[in-house]
C-alpha cells in the first residue's frame, strides 16, 4: 500500500535509550512529511519554561524514572486531537502498556489506525558507549552511568513488553539500529508502507 503522504498516518518510533530515536525521528518526519511529537523534548521545554508540567516532571527526568501516565497522555491528547489529518512520528511515547492503550482510544475517537510501529534494537554496549558520548557532549542531565542504568532497566521492564503488544497487531518492524544514520534510516525507509 503506497502511502500518499496527505491521509492520515501514524509512525510509533521505538527503543532503549541511546538507539537513536530521536535522530531517526528528525529524518523520518522530513522525508515522511509527518509532524515529530517527541516526548521526551516536549517535557524538557515544559522544564526549561518551568511550567507546572515541568516543575512535577523535573525530578523524575532526572532519576530516569518515566513521568506518571496522566501528565503524557494528557501532553499528546492536545496535540493529537488538533491535527486534521493525523499525520504523526511519536517518538519515546507509548512507554507504558497504560500509554499504548491510551493511544489506541485515542487514534480510535479520531478514526485512524496505527500505520506501523519501528523497533529500533542495539547492542547494550554500543548504547552505553553512544550515551557516555552524548553525556560528554551534551550534558542532558539524566545522561550519567547510574541514571543511564535506571533508564535502561524502567525500559526494559515498562516498555519493552510493547514491542510484543504491536507485534500481536501486525504492526510491528524491528530494525537493525547498529552502523550509521544514513544506514539504519535506509532500513526503516525500506519496511515503511
Ligand atoms: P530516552 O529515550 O533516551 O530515555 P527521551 O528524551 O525519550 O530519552 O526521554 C527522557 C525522559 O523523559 C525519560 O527518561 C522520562 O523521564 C521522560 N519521558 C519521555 N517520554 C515519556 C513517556 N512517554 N512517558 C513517561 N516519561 C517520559
Amino acid at each position: 500500500m503506497a502511502s500518499e503522504r496527505t491521509g492520515a498516518e501514524v509512525v510509533l518510533l521505538m527503543g532503549p535509550p541511546g538507539a537513536g530515536k530521536g535522530t531517526q525521528a528528525a529524518k523520518l518526519a522530513g522525508t515522511r512529511a509527518l509532524r515529530k511529537l517527541s516526548t521526551g523534548d516536549m517535557l524538557r521545554s515544559h522544564v526549561a519554561k518551568g511550567t507546572d508540567l515541568g516543575r512535577k516532571a523535573e525530578g523524575i527526568m532526572r532519576a530516569g524514572e518515566l513521568v506518571p501516565d496522566d501528565l503524557i497522555i494528557a501532553m499528546v491528547e492536545s496535540e493529537l486531537a488538533a491535527m486534521k489529518p493525523v499525520r504523526v512520528l511519536l517518538d519515546g511515547f507509548p512507554r507504558t502498556p497504560g500509554q499504548a492503550a491510551a493511544l489506541d482510544e485515542l487514534l480510535r475517537a479520531q478514526g485512524v489506525a496505527l500505520t506501523a510501529a519501528v523497533a529500533l534494537e542495539v547492542e547494550e554496549d554500543e548504547l552505553v558507549r553512544r550515551l557516555s558520548g552524548r553525556a560528554a557532549e551534551e550534558g542532558r542531565s539524566d545522561d550519567s552511568e547510574d541514571v543511564v542504568r535506571n533508564r535502561m532497566d524502567v525500559y526494559r521492564r515498562q516498555t519493552q513488553p510493547l514491542i510484543d503488544y504491536y507485534g500481536e497487531q501486525g504492526k510491528l518492524h524491528r530494525i537493525d539500529g547498529m552502523g550509521s544514520v544514513d544506514e539504519v534510516s535506509a532500513r526503516i525507509d525500506e519496511v515503511l508502507p
